[in-house]
């Protein structure tokens, strides 16, 4: 069995103030090494219920999985390596932050096989960064990202974020044309979320932030297709631009709805007609494992009618759409037969447009994809 598998490094040197991802800052280095204990105990159990297990791509996520030493990364590649079949050549990311890696730790991470790095870089504005309560400046992005090449890393994604409090239109092209300058294989760009809990979300609640304008928000990104699109970057999915030939091969298996493992507290998975999450809280993922168990948290086994609309809303994200053969072969219908009202309606309205072979987002559907998700739940 061939699947994506994703490992979650839950540990960040600080919080960012809009952060809701299972992730901890301040844990010690004792902390960190029961955590990976946990991790391998896990990584255990599935290898042995799925003996011959292998690899279509690896990510490593958090968190920030930078902040791990040398040592305890090299540690878990070689425990992964033994574990499952990782054939040379597959994608192997790994995520990390400006500002925790040295050209040591780089260079770690291409002999143990990792051949992407997605660097979360957000914004080149010094005062933006602060905002978002990053730990790394501007200088940190040059810095680091000129180790990465050094270390041989020619497969690099960068991660932006628009829609910042405060931010205006000539400091977001700033940020882009900076992106672009690097000549990065690959850019990721999100919108801010004010997510519950957060210090951003709660400053908003007691009127001290004043949440982004929405429709500002539509300009930003309008204008990222377009500059990315001059630049030689395809617009392959909603948040997602990269050059020919060098799209996420582990991020299109979500979007193709293809099942993969997920290990690490918090991490989803979907394996076998089943999605589980696993235990966020450190302890309790780390109990479950030391007895023995499982660390899965919530489970929903996948019926008929989920599975298609999510092979819709999923494959709706890429920019190229749903292609109908492989529609019909997942689910053994037609998408036609299945949403034959939803596609009326949406084609309709604009949103989504239709040829022989696929079912796709429109122009304006991409700004409002939300909507048209809904539609097929
Ligand atoms: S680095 Fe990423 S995971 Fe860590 S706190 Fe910031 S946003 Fe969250």
């Amino acid at each position: 069995m061939a699947l994506g598998i994703y490992v979650h490094i839950p540990f960040c040197q600080a919080r960012c103030h809009y952060c809701d991802f299972v992730s901890f800052a301040g844990k010690s280095g004792q902390e960190k090494e029961a955590y990976l204990q946990a991790l391998v105990k896990e990584s255990e159990i599935y290898a042995r219920l799925w003996a011959g297990l292998t690899g279509k791509s690896l990510y490593l996520g958090g968190g920030t999985p930078t902040c791990l030493t040398e040592e305890q990364l090299g540690q878990l590649f070689t425990v992964l390596h033994d574990l499952f079949q990782l054939p040379a050549g597959i994608e192997i990311t790994v995520e990390a932050n400006p500002g925790t890696l040295s050209g040591e730790k780089l260079s770690l991470l291409r002999e143990v096989g990792c051949n992407r790095l997605s660097l979360g870089i957000q914004s080149f504005s010094a005062h933006e960064l602060q905002v978002l309560g990053r730990i790394h400046s501007p200088q940190d992005v040059y810095n680091t990202y000129k180790l990465a090449r050094q270390a041989g890393f020619e497969n690099i994604n960068l991660d932006l974020m628009y829609g910042l409090p405060g931010q205006s239109l000539p400091s977001w092209r700033e940020t882009l044309h900076k992106a672009v300058e690097l000549d990065p294989e690959h850019l990721s760009l999100y919108q801010l979320n004010l997510e519950k809990g957060t210090p951003f979300a709660e400053l908003v609640q007691k009127g001290l932030l004043e949440e982004f304008n929405q429709d500002e928000a539509f300009v930003m990104y309008a204008e990222a297709i377009d500059f990315l699109a001059a630049r030689g970057y395809q617009h392959y999915e909603i948040s997602n631009f990269a050059l020919p030939g060098k799209e996420a091969v582990h991020n299109c298996g979500y979007w193709l709805n293809e099942e993969y493992l997920g290990l690490g507290a918090g991490a989803a998975g979907y394996l076998q007609g089943v999605r589980y999450i696993n235990e966020a809280k450190l302890e309790a993922y780390q109990t479950l494992l030391t007895q023995g168990h499982l660390p899965v948290a919530e489970q929903e086994m996948i019926n008929k009618e989920v599975a298609m609309a999510e092979t819709m809303f999923l494959g709706l994200r890429l920019l190229r759409g749903v292609k109908k053969t492989e529609f019909q072969e997942k689910h053994g219908i037609t998408i036609e037969n299945r949403y034959q009202e939803v596609l009326a309606k949406l084609k309709r309205q604009g949103l989504l447009r239709e040829t022989r072979s696929h079912v796709a987002l429109t122009k304006k559907g991409v700004f409002v994809a939300n909507e048209v998700f809904r539609e097929f739940l």
